[in-house]
């Protein structure tokens, strides 16, 4: 049976920076995924200052970088009106080496790591391999694995769950994931087509606040990204129809026919589990919680989450931690999580959805003031920026 210290199901963002972290700190880790290759879908395409700093440490900040563009200044948007307020992360110059949110998709970062983690001494990348389930005593966990049709087992003294939503790793932990999933659907597309020509003044990241159909506008290296709602009631087919699409753009850019790259569909979820960790198994990014992607912290906050475990398996696996670290991975990270990823989220689906009247006015007026003031606008930015967020979790005993 092949032993390690530690397994990682799911090689998504999190996973893979997790196995990369994990080796680079001398600890044995397997990863083990599903898939024969990453994933290559378009899902994050931000990545934060305070997760910049991070992947710099294991040397990966640079590349992506080079993969990617910067993008210091975003907006909140009235989409009827135009009217705009920005705001301009080169402000936290002073605090980061990374002033800006980096535009660059998802799966870069996945394909960037799991293809250095075979070189690495203490990685072993397992493509096609399925976590099943896990059972653990008081020394370790005994992961059940499928990997070309047989069935394996792995040893470790940890196993953490970076398996996504749909979490194998939770199910074996048996715990809840409370929370509830949005009535509409979001609709995905991507283009090339110069949408910057109609809608004059865009940032690279721009999210238009509308009673009736709010819009995400994100810019990646050779694409725009547009991000609409949709009703429940209107099969995928029909939203991913060539007239559905060109309706859509004709409210964007009217009167353009308007090719497209990518189109998907999501249904969308605010939920945490019960908790982060039972006993030696642990849960990270979407295995742990899901959140609307309104300001880009669903996979920064899974790179936070592995981040803090990583340091804390470190001391119990090299410095003869105790079980403790492990509670207050939990307690860190499912109190941020719970205070700060889920309310911002939501809070910033309420801004762009607007409701009619009073409310939209209210809002967008505190938007404006919060950037009119630099103490607040400097806090906000700390905020959205992901720092604060770190700072409050490492508050936490
Ligand atoms: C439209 C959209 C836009 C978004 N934009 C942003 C953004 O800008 N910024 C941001 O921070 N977040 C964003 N998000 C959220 C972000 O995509 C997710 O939070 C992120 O992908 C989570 O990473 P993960 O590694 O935890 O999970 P995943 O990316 O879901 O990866 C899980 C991996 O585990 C594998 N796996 C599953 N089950 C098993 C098993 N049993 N055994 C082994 N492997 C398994 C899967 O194949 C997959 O590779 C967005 C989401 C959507 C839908």
């Amino acid at each position: 049976m092949l032993q390690t210290e530690v397994v990682i199901a799911g090689a998504g963002p999190v996973g893979a920076i997790g196995a990369a972290r994990l080796a680079s700190m001398g600890i044995n880790v397997v990863c083990c995924e599903t898939t024969e290759s990453c994933a290559s879908d378009l899902r994050a395409s931000t990545f934060h200052a305070s997760t910049l700093e991070m992947l710099d440490e294991i040397d990966a900040a640079e590349p992506l970088i080079g993969l990617g563009l910067k993008a210091p200044v975003y907006q909140w948007r009235d989409r009827r009106s135009g009217q705009f307020v920005e705001f301009d992360l080169g402000e936290l110059a002073d605090r980061t080496r990374f002033p800006y949110r980096l535009q660059c998709p998802q799966y870069h970062m996945s394909e960037l790591l799991t293809a250095r983690l075979p070189g690495l001494a203490h990685a072993d990348m397992r493509f096609g391999t399925k976590v099943l389930g896990a059972e653990q005593d008081a020394d370790g966990v005994t992961v059940t694995v499928s990997r070309a049709g047989k069935t394996e087992t792995i040893r470790a003294r940890f196993l953490i769950g970076a398996d996504g939503g749909h979490s194998a790793v939770r199910s074996a932990m048996n715990i809840g994931f409370d929370g509830f999933t949005y009535e509409e659907k979001f609709v995905s597309l991507s283009t090339a087509h110069p949408i910057e020509r109609t809608i004059t003044d865009l940032a690279y990241v721009n999210y238009l606040a509308d009673p009736q159909e709010w819009l995400v506008l994100l810019r990646v290296p050779e694409l725009w990204r547009i991000l609409v709602p949709a009703s429940v009631e209107t099969s995928n087919e029909e939203l991913l129809s060539e007239e559905s699409v060109a309706a859509v753009f004709d409210r964007i850019v009217p009167g353009q026919k308007v090719e497209t790259s990518h189109r998907t569909i999501y249904r969308v979820h605010q939920r945490v589990a019960k908790t982060f960790h039972t006993g030696r198994m642990m849960l990270v990014g979407d295995a742990a919680h899901l959140n609307n992607p309104l300001g880009g912290f669903g996979m920064n906050s899974g790179i936070h989450d592995v981040w803090n475990l990583a340091d804390k398996l470190w001391t119990i696996l090299r410095k003869d931690g105790d079980a403790e670290q492990l509670a207050r991975f939990d307690r860190q990270r499912r109190g941020v999580t719970t205070a700060f990823i889920q309310a911002q989220s939501i809070e910033n689906k309420a801004l762009i959805e607007q409701a009619p009247g009073e409310a939209h006015g209210a809002r967008m007026a505190r938007i404006a003031a919060t950037a009119a003031d630099p103490v607040t606008r400097r806090a906000y930015l700390l905020r959205q920026a992901m720092f604060q967020s770190l700072a409050d979790a490492e508050a936490i005993a």
